[in-house]
């Protein structure tokens, strides 16, 4: 007799990249994939969601989830990205599914509580200091020794994170980032602004998968773009780092004390540093795997994606040994230039002939508005190499990147057809 299929659930929002790969991935498993969906339980039925959950409510979308349960079992609940990670953990709790605590799941998504605890825990980490997002930062100004980097607490994606290098471009930097705040719909009264030494260094992102709280690192990406701000727009990824042994030991470490410092246990991590002469630093470690379509590039073993180890490990199945496959490969987030309305993608033909480049997904809806950084939250697209060296892989990119020509007209335009069609008699 066959063994029972695993059922794991999947919290997601409608705006998840990456609901479609880890489907895919329940599917090549043979586990059945139920998703909960951060949508209004009133409109679930309505969309034929088979779980709405408010996704701003943790604790009662965990009741729900354990109601849900109750009629059919689940063996892992997993969030895909970080909007439901402390969700994912309070709801295992309730079902007595390994997880990690709630504490160590909102310390991993709020970066004042993940300052602090990486600091007590002896992890390098910049200097820090936080101040109500009301604060007149013209108050603030005289006592801060720059450069520094001003950010918001809970966002992501490099939203409002700003560089400044003098008391001037601090005060704007400050307003700035309040702003962001506010645009990302959170009332500024109550938001705290971060405010962290500048560190020099070349940035890297590991991509990791916890286990009983020990660190099994998947992937060492390298960030070859400069980020030295003011704005810090992701844009490359390659693997494998170029980095010495010696240093991505100490990165790797690094990762694991960030980890145990904020009692993280299990589950995939996503975690960024910074290294320079005095060694690796940690930026920030999230409970969850990189984002956006990135991981489609992640090879392993046989054939396992990111999100096979990923279900794997949460329905307790043993991962053995698993190394990635592969080579060189590489992605690229496509920055949004300028904001308007994206009307055409020209040189997609061209970018995708660039040899090494094995896809482009332009994610960026046509005829809708985008928005840069510092306010925007998502990328134009990505584009995905593989070559014989990361040189190679590097330069594939660049190519690509150099081939395609966005259509981004003023959005303005519209603001005054308007206003002409009301200005006719
Ligand atoms: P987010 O969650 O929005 O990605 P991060 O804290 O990771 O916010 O910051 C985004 C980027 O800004 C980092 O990847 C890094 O390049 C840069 N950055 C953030 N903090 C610092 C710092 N203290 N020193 C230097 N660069 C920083
Ligand atoms: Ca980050």
């Amino acid at each position: 007799m066959s063994q029972p299929r695993k059922r794991v659930l999947l919290l997601v929002t409608p705006s998840s990249y990456r609901s479609g790969a880890f489907a895919a991935a329940a599917e090549r498993l043979g586990i059945e994939a139920v998703q909960g969906v951060d949508v209004p339980p009133t409109l679930a039925a309505e969309w034929n969601v088979p779980l709405g959950l408010d996704f701003a409510d943790p604790e009662g979308a965990a009741r729900a989830i354990e109601r849900y349960a109750g009629a059919q079992p689940v063996d892992a609940i997993i969030s895909v990205d970080d909007s439901a990670t402390v969700l994912a953990s309070l709801a295992s709790r309730r079902l007595g599914l390994p997880h990690n605590d709630p504490e160590a799941a909102l310390a991993a998504r709020d970066k004042l509580p993940m300052r602090r605890l990486l600091a007590a825990g002896g992890v390098p980490v910049p200097e820090f200091a936080a101040y109500p997002a009301t604060s007149d930062p013209q108050a603030l100004a005289a006592d801060l020794s720059y450069p520094v980097v001003v950010k918001p607490t809970q966002l992501s994606g490099s939203r409002g994170v700003i560089r400044a290098d003098t008391a001037e471009e601090f005060v704007r930097a400050f307003a700035r980032t309040r702003q962001v705040i506010e645009y990302a719909g959170q009332p500024a009264e109550g938001a705290e602004i971060l405010v962290e030494e500048f560190l020099p260094g070349f940035e890297v992102a590991l991509e990791g998968l916890l286990d009983a709280g020990q660190l099994r690192v998947l992937a060492l990406f390298d960030k070859p773009d400069p980020l030295d701000g003011p704005l810090f727009e992701e844009t490359i990824y390659v693997t494998p780092s170029r980095l010495s042994e010696t240093t991505q030991r100490a990165i790797a470490d690094c990762t694991a004390a960030a980890a145990t410092a904020l009692g993280l246990r299990t589950g995939p991590v996503h975690a960024e540093l910074r290294v320079n002469e005095r060694g690796p630093w940690l930026i920030e470690i999230a409970g969850r795997s990189i984002g956006g379509l990135c991981s489609t590039i992640l090879e392993f073993g046989t054939g396992f994606k990111l999100e096979d180890l990923i279900l794997k490990q949460a329905v307790g199945e043993s991962l053995g040994e698993v190394s990635r496959e592969g080579g060189a490969v590489g992605v690229m987030m496509i920055p949004i230039p300028r904001g308007g309305l994206l009307k055409r993608v020209e040189g997609l033909e061209e970018a995708e002939a660039v040899p090494g480049v094995t896809g482009i997904e332009i994610t960026a809806r046509l005829n809708h508005p985008i928005v840069p950084l510092p306010e925007g939250a998502s990328y134009l697209g990505f584009i995905f190499a593989q070559g014989d060296s990361i040189d190679a892989v590097e330069d594939a990119l660049r190519q690509s990147h150099e081939r395609l020509s966005f259509v981004i007209v003023p959005e303005i335009r519209l603001a005054v057809t308007r206003e002409a069609a009301r200005a006719r008699p």
